[in-house]
């Protein structure tokens, strides 16, 4: 690939933190040699064309292009059987989503939902999803079980994952997200929550193991499950082989940033609710501080998660579409990079390397995915722009001109069909 006019490599070894933030390692008139799906070569267009092995290899010009790392979308919920555009005028006309929530809509409207669904029409609508991802530039996508929230249907998403991660070319990091809500059945109950993570510690946890998923998230939250709850769900998940990720400070601030760390979790994620003294532990952590606009742009919120405290104290910073029928129906990651800089004022280096290499870190994949060196995948998104910063800069439309994932088009614009 060569003719580039500006190639983001994100080069560089860690997670970026502070101004390293904003350095995307940017190579004028850049160029890419890859080889059995990985870069092979990175540089110049005359530093590239130089190699040996460059010699005799099938040419894409980029014609003046962007080209960077494709995204990766460290939090989504993937599978899900429908839209919930019912509850998008109720939010419109004032009702909160906890009030929602209390009137049977929310997450539970979803699992009513994914329960009645066949495994077939769940595939089917991601399958359609994960080339909308593709068409947005994004390579890699973590997906959250969570609307099925019984044995069988959290087991039945689960092994959707596996199917769509076999089955079709991007990358699906699985989470098991069992302690999302407590399901209709148990609330109930007296001592329901009790039973239900029982349910989650002895019945599904053996199931899933380390076969159906590689990180267990919690929803630590008013209305959800209690910092004591989660730790006991993410202790359980590690003794399975699952890393801790956490929905956190979204609603209320409840101490769930606080027991990220202290779990050493891949990623906490909102953090809308954070306080001063959870800004500066997070600027000291491994834990990424991911951000998802997308749903506080959604349900039509003023205040939004303080990215440049956070990026001021040091914190790894990333940010990802939460893709979900409730709260943030997008799988664009180019419209998250307009609304990080517009709302979480970010500018559009840092909102580029939060939602690649920072996001690779979110999910454990920083040697493989999140930037262009040699020897990683060759995951790249190219970008009908001159200018990186174009990129947020036109929001609400997609310039993803060609997606590349492990060398592979998996999507090209019409006028880009080669
Ligand atoms: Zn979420």
């Amino acid at each position: 690939m060569t003719g580039a006019s500006q190639l983001l490599t994100l080069r560089g070894s860690g997670a970026r933190r502070g101004d390293s933030l904003s350095n995307l390692g940017l190579i004028k008139d850049g160029a890419l040699l890859v080889r059995d799906g990985l870069i092979a070569g990175v540089g110049t267009r005359a530093e590239v064309e130089k190699l040996p092995e460059a010699r005799g290899a099938e040419k894409i010009d980029l014609g003046g292009r962007v080209a960077l790392p494709g995204f990766v979308d460290s939090h989504t919920h993937l599978v899900h059987a429908a839209s919930r555009a019912e509850e998008y005028e109720l939010k419109i006309a004032g009702a909160s989503y906890e009030e929602i929530a209390r009137k049977g809509g929310g997450i539970l409207n979803s699992v009513k939902k994914l329960r009645a669904a066949t495994s077939e029409a769940l595939k089917k609508r991601a399958l359609a999803a994960l080339q909308q991802f593709a068409a947005h530039g994004t390579t890699t996508v973590e997906a959250k079980s969570g609307y099925g929230l019984d044995v069988a249907s959290e087991l039945k998403i689960l092994r959707l994952h596996k199917e769509l991660a076999a089955e079709q070319p991007l990358e699906i990091v699985s989470t098991f997200l069992g302690a999302h809500v407590v399901p209709e059945e148990y609330r109930k109950k007296a001592n329901g929550t009790e039973q239900y993570i029982k349910l989650i510690e002895q019945n599904l946890l053996p199931e899933i193991g380390e076969k159906l998923a590689e990180f267990c998230d919690v929803f630590c939250d008013r209305g959800a499950f209690t910092v004591e709850q989660s730790k006991r769900v993410l202790q359980a998940g590690r003794q399975w082989g699952l890393e801790p990720r956490m929905h956190a400070e979204q609603l209320s601030r409840t101490g769930a940033a606080r027991l990220a760390l202290l779990m050493r979790a891949a990623s906490c994620d909102h953090l809308d609710q954070l306080n001063k003294s959870d800004i500066a532990a997070l600027g000291k952590s491994e834990t990424v501080a991911t951000l998802l606009p997308g749903c506080n742009f959604h349900l039509g919120l003023k205040q939004y998660a303080p990215a440049r405290a956070l990026i001021d104290a040091g914190a790894i910073v990333s940010l990802a579409t939460d893709y979900n029928p409730g709260t943030s129906p997008t799988l664009s990651m180019p419209m998250i990079l307009s609304l990080a800089c517009a709302q979480l004022r970010m500018t559009p280096a840092e909102a580029i390397a939060a939602a690649t290499i920072n996001a690779a870190h979110a999910l454990r994949r920083e040697k493989s995915v999140g930037s262009l060196e040699v020897g990683k995948q060759a995951d790249i998104a190219v970008f009908e722009v001159a200018d990186y910063r174009e990129i947020p800069y036109y929001f609400g439309v997609s310039h993803c001109w060609m997606t590349v994932k492990r060398g592979r088009v998996i999507h090209a614009a019409e006028q880009a069909a080669i």
